[in-house]
């Protein structure tokens, strides 16, 4: 009998197996990926893994033999190029494997920067997959110059990791400010002065206008009529969901793959979760871009495969580590239109609020404001902001 497929072997598409096998699935799961390695977290590619401090194995998820161990059919460097809803079969190249449900947890793309402004040059590295981070190491030696373009969180991320490296680091940002699409201006404000602080030139409100060099990129035009020297040059501009596959097979898209509150796609033998799987919250079809959903929403589709028809209701959180900070963010600030600040000693936390609704906190080396944060959300309450303003409130005690 055919039995669970899933095509993407990420941080999705392992959840969702190990998930099938957890809750007592016994039948065949078959867990495809592209990439020539077993599920690896991504979120070290910018961080530890880049600096350094991070090996290869650690990157990994679960150990390869844990596919074996519990009868999940791994298969590695092998992409999907079709799928048969009709006929429930994906097709890799030309060998056929029929399925009764089918995952997509195809992830993402980085947006690349366009060859007619020079993003073909040699010199030039998107930060998605391991390749991309092993590929361009070997430039991440002192003294060199790299030109980071976008100033979103594994833009901010990298430049952080260069400059502790000894680089000489710009990150230009086309927007007003840096993370304008994510956080607050308080917050962007204490990236900036972070950066600052350690050398990185943040240009804000300056587009690039070409990429120049001789085969490889040697330096950068920018829209204020200025000009850079660079020895290489990082693109941080963000993701398209990866669903070119949903869309050859005719499932509805929006804002990625359209997946209900179950994760099932319009058709009702495809699933999807993830980075490439968008839904409704709160009233607006969004995609959310972070491990915690992966997971989540990937272990909600593995639980609806097998007949909970449970919707998926995502708790949001991220975290980011840019030098000595941890950023950890509870909740999605959109809509917010207040900032309440709290500084007590060291840690320091902006939390979000829409009128009189608590919506998300960003918490600096603030591992009690994350938490108390988090569990306000997750319970609904709306904290008092004076009270939190005061740094002698012990915030434990705005949970009770
Ligand atoms: P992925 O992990 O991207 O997996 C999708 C897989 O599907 C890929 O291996 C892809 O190659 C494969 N695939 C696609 N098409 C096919 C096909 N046709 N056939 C076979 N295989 C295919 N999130 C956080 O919460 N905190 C962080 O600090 C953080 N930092 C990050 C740093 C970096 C550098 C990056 C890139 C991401 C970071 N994220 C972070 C985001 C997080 O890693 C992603 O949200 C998460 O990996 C999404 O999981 P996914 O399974 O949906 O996609």
């Amino acid at each position: 009998m055919a039995g669970i497929v899933v095509i993407g072997a990420g941080q999705a598409g392992s959840s969702l197996v190990a998930k099938l096998r957890t809750l007592g699935f016994d039948g065949e799961v078959t867990l495809i990926g592209d990439e020539p390695v077993p599920p690896y977290q991504r979120p070290p590619l910018s961080k530890a893994y880049l600096l350094g401090t991070m090996d290869l194995e650690r990157l990994f998820l679960r150990p390869e033999s844990y596919y074996s161990d519990n009868n999940i059919t791994l298969r590695m460097g092998t992409p999907v190029t079709r799928i048969d809803a009709a006929a429930k079969t994906v097709w890799l190249g030309d060998e056929a494997v029929p399925y009764e449900h089918l995952a997509l947890t195809t992830g993402a793309e980085p947006r690349r920067l366009p060859a007619a402004i020079g993003g073909d040059l040699d010199g030039i590295y998107g930060v998605r997959r391991l390749a991309d981070i092993d590929t361009m190491a070997h430039e991440f030696a002192p003294g060199r110059r790299v030109l980071i373009v976008g100033g979103g969180y594994i833009g901010l991320e990298a430049a952080a990791v260069a400059a502790q490296k000894g680089l000489t680091v710009t990150v230009l940002e086309a927007a007003p400010r840096i993370l304008g699409r994510v956080a607050a201006p308080e917050t962007a404000d204490f990236m900036r002065a972070l950066h600052t602080s350690h050398g990185v030139t943040i240009r804000e409100g300056v587009g690039l206008t070409r990429l120049t060099g001789e085969g490889r990129v040697s330096g950068a035009e920018l829209a204020d009529g200025s000009t850079l020297e660079v020895d290489f040059v990082i693109a941080g501009i963000g993701i398209n969901p990866a669903a070119a596959l949903a869309e050859a097979a005719g499932l509805t898209l929006e804002n990625g793959i359209s997946v209900d509150d179950q994760g099932r796609t319009s058709d009702p033998a495809i699933w999807s979760a993830g980075d490439c799987a968008s839904f409704v919250y709160n009233g607006a079809r969004i995609r959310l871009e972070s491990v915690q959903n992966a997971i989540d929403q990937a272990e909600a589709v593995a639980a609806n495969m097998l007949g909970a028809a449970k919707p998926y209701v995502p708790m949001p959180w991220f975290w980011s580590d840019q030098y000595d900070v941890k950023l950890q963010i509870a909740g999605l600030n959109t809509g917010y239109d207040r900032i309440v600040t709290r500084v007590a000693g060291a840690a320091r936390s902006h939390w979000y609020f829409a009128g009189d609704r608590f919506l998300a906190v960003d918490a600096m080396n603030d591992p009690r404001g994350y938490m108390v944060g988090k569990r306000l959300l997750e319970q609904g309450k709306t904290p008092d902001p004076a009270a939190l303003e005061n740094p002698e409130t012990d915030l434990k005690s705005l949970l009770k």
